[in-house]
């Protein structure tokens, strides 16, 4: 108990820097008001293109240097994966996915690809957000479930993963210090293996989540380029931060000489194709006012405005419900050169049609059960994967 206390400080330091703690901006850090004058004082201080990106790479590198990202293996080689249980569904295959992020550190998930595909295939990654009522946690939500399947009857490979501490990401508690640079480092290890596969397309990647998985969209748009196009949803706040370790846990928003908000760190995808979705009963209400107006000065400066979309649902709640899924199906469908004719239309209303997507129950969807065990050399414990962790850097 005393060694993980010890390398849990160790770590805590490590990252945040010593005396840095102050430099956390978590939960609701500031006011709507303070967060409203902090966008229109922020968008006086650069006037074109090369200003903003001038700013923007202060932004990454902090990012980089709060979260400790400058210090993990950048090309850590492809990892290895296990693939298994391949079910056939109506028009599309769901598989049971894990990815070994780093030695004795599974990530597991789903992949859903459709069922006929002679054409290279684009990708989607879909985190999931803070969701963990049982029998509705993560990856198995049913919105988790209905877009992966949407999607993957549309031509896309999509993987479903959970974040740390959720589902079978059992290795792990999702408080654990580490969890935001361990969570975005499962993301690109996901990437790392999808890409190398010989049936996907590079050059037509997107990633979309919401809430929680949100922060995962933006954050892991901002930090590779190898994301194409991003859809984060019901997370982009001009005061609101995230209020959990794996989303604000570390000093990625602010130090010694700036200070940026998620607002700004979305911004950081332009001037790839971005769709931000957002509604009136959150931390996103003000979307319309606030937060989009600054990120349309960002692709204005680029003179692509037209890459930046937003979709705002005032009588809506905190979810990705189907009205937010349609419309990033749409967007996916243009950016992504997705098949709609592969889907089906309701006749009355023009909608998209999601009924012939058939839940499966969690157990389908586990990677590892009794009969099939986690490999043998699986990391035990949060601090078994911390010190793990803390060996991959240099
Ligand atoms: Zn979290």
């Amino acid at each position: 108990m005393r060694r993980y206390i010890l390398i849990c400080l160790l770590i805590t330091v490590y990252y945040s820097g010593y005396g840095q703690e102050d430099m956390l901006c978590q939960g609701a850090f500031w006011t709507e008001a303070e967060g409203a004058k902090f966008m229109k004082e922020t968008a006086e201080r650069w006037t074109n293109v090369y200003s903003w990106q001038q700013r923007a790479g202060v932004i990454k590198r902090g990012i980089i240097k709060g979260s400790g990202w400058d210090k993990l293996p950048q090309s850590p080689g492809i990892p290895a994966a296990i693939v298994r249980s391949s079910k056939r569904m109506d028009g599309y295959i769901v598989e049971n996915v894990a990815i070994e992020s780093f030695p004795g550190f599974y990530v597991t998930g789903n992949i859903y690809r459709p069922a006929e595909s002679d054409d290279m295939m684009p990708l989607v990654l879909c985190p999931h957000g803070h969701w963990n009522q049982p029998g509705d946690i993560g990856r198995w939500r049913s919105d988790m479930q209905k877009r992966c399947a949407m999607l993957a009857r549309m031509g896309a490979l999509v993987f479903a993963y959970d974040l740390v501490g959720y589902a079978e990401s059992t290795q792990v508690s999702h408080h654990i210090p580490i969890a935001f640079t361990l969570q975005l480092y499962n993301g690109k290890r996901a990437l790392d293996y999808l890409l190398s596969r010989d049936d996907i397309d590079s050059e037509r990647v997107a990633i979309t989540g919401a809430s929680g998985g949100g922060t995962q969209s933006f954050m892991l748009t901002a930090l590779d380029d190898r994301i194409k196009v991003s859809v984060p949803v019901v997370m982009v706040s001009a005061h609101f931060f995230g209020g959990c370790v794996c989303e604000s846990g570390m000093p990625v928003h602010r130090a010694e000489k700036h200070q940026t908000n998620n607002v700004e760190i979305a911004g950081l995808a332009a001037p790839r194709p971005m769709l931000v979705i957002s509604d009136g009963g959150d931390w996103t209400s003000n979307n319309p006012m606030v937060e989009i107006p600054y990120l349309k000065k960002i692709y204005d400066a680029y003179e692509l405005p037209h890459l930046l979309n937003h979709a705002h649902f005032p009588a809506e709640r905190h979810d990705y419900g189907f009205s937010k899924r349609a419309v990033m199906y749409n967007f996916l469908q243009k950016h992504l050169d997705l098949d709609v004719d592969g889907v089906l239309f309701d006749k009355d209303t023009g909608q998209f049609d999601e009924s012939f997507i058939r839940l499966l129950p969690e157990d389908a969807l586990r990677v590892f059960d009794a009969a099939y065990p986690r490999p043998a050399d699986a990391l035990e414990g949060d601090e078994e994967v911390i010190a793990a962790f803390s060996d991959l850097q240099e």
